[in-house]
């Protein structure tokens, strides 16, 4: 919390350890060992938030009815990998994927009802890839989109905006609301790596046209080159769209020393970053905000860059 006013909450559960990878995964539960550990020490007046089970129909709300049932399937069978690609799953990935998910819906709920101003969500595995009909990039449902339909069904909100700030362009967001003007889609991330989407030429198509920016960045730059793109391009995107809420895909992966994204950003950066969001969010929709994790791969740089994005909040 950044002063008197505002209140953050932390959700994460013994669940997302139950999402096996196998041996060598950079996405392995010690990111998420390494992170409550890490959320265990924050002092108490960051309040801990309970999850609870998406049901079938939320899933349904950004995924297509056959994928949602060839991931059960997949699970089911005891395949090692999902069918649709690069993703890894075991015996637990649908139910845990299902707690995930419904993590991130029970948080939304408790900003709505005013329990939080905002609340990070420590989940796994992480979401921003799956399409509507494809998991890949190590993602199977997506959470961030199932929350921005929930926003928009359940609690009757029209804007939602998705600040994505994970080194990896987040192809499957993008692709979910690619036509829809009603839900902005912003995207900061390394330039020319996985999944070779994002470009700056992508503004939307059809009636979505404008609301998809995307900022790609050189790689090994830093965050201040980072926060001078944002500082650019961000504002005056949100400021036109007005957002009834916001979201973040909070990946920490552009962090210095990740095995996987070849940016420099700081923990610094990642704080910096949250303090523009909360002022967004305090200017154009009473400060709320849900954040949740993405990548992010080097667990002690993951557990120490995502502390400083929660004391932000
Ligand atoms: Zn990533």
């Amino acid at each position: 919390m950044n002063d008197g006013t505002r209140t953050a909450g932390v959700h994460y559960d013994a669940e997302y350890e139950k999402h096996d990878t196998g041996p060598y995964h950079p996405e392995s539960a010690q990111r998420y060992r390494a992170l409550k550990s890490a959320l265990e020490d924050l002092p108490p007046e960051f309040i801990r938030l309970p999850g609870r089970r998406a049901s079938a129909a939320e899933i349904l709300l950004a995924h297509e009815h056959y994928y949602h049932d060839l991931v059960y399937r997949d699970v089911e069978s005891f395949a090692h990998q999902l069918r649709t690609g690069d993703t890894a799953i075991c015996e637990e990935s649908y139910d845990v994927t299902l707690e995930a998910t419904g993590g991130v819906l029970a948080s939304v709920d408790a900003v709505m009802r005013g329990d939080v101003s905002s609340a990070f969500c420590a989940v796994r595995p992480p979401g921003h890839h799956a399409t509507a009909t494809r998991g890949m990039g190590f993602c199977i449902f997506n959470h961030v989109a199932i929350a921005a339909r929930y926003l928009q069904s359940r609690h009757g909100l029209q804007r939602v905006a998705i600040i994505d700030w994970d080194v990896h362009h987040g192809n499957g967001t993008e692709a979910i609301f690619i036509e829809d003007p009603s839900v902005l889609y912003i995207s900061l991330h390394e330039n020319g790596i996985y999944p070779h989407t994002g470009a700056a030429t992508e503004r939307g198509q059809g009636a979505g046209e404008g609301a998809n920016l995307n900022i790609p960045l050189p790689g090994n730059s830093d965050g201040d080159t980072a926060l001078r793109a944002w500082d650019e391009q961000i504002p005056p995107a949100i400021d036109a769209f007005q957002p009834d809420f916001l979201l973040i895909s909070a990946g920490f992966d552009a962090r210095e020393g990740d095995p996987v994204g070849g940016l420099r950003w700081t923990d610094e950066t990642f704080a910096e970053m949250t303090r523009r969001c909360v002022a967004m969010a305090e200017k154009h929709c009473g400060g709320k905000i849900v954040s949740v994790l993405e990548g992010g791969y080097n667990p002690a740089g993951l557990a120490s860059a995502a502390v400083a994005h929660v004391r932000a909040l």
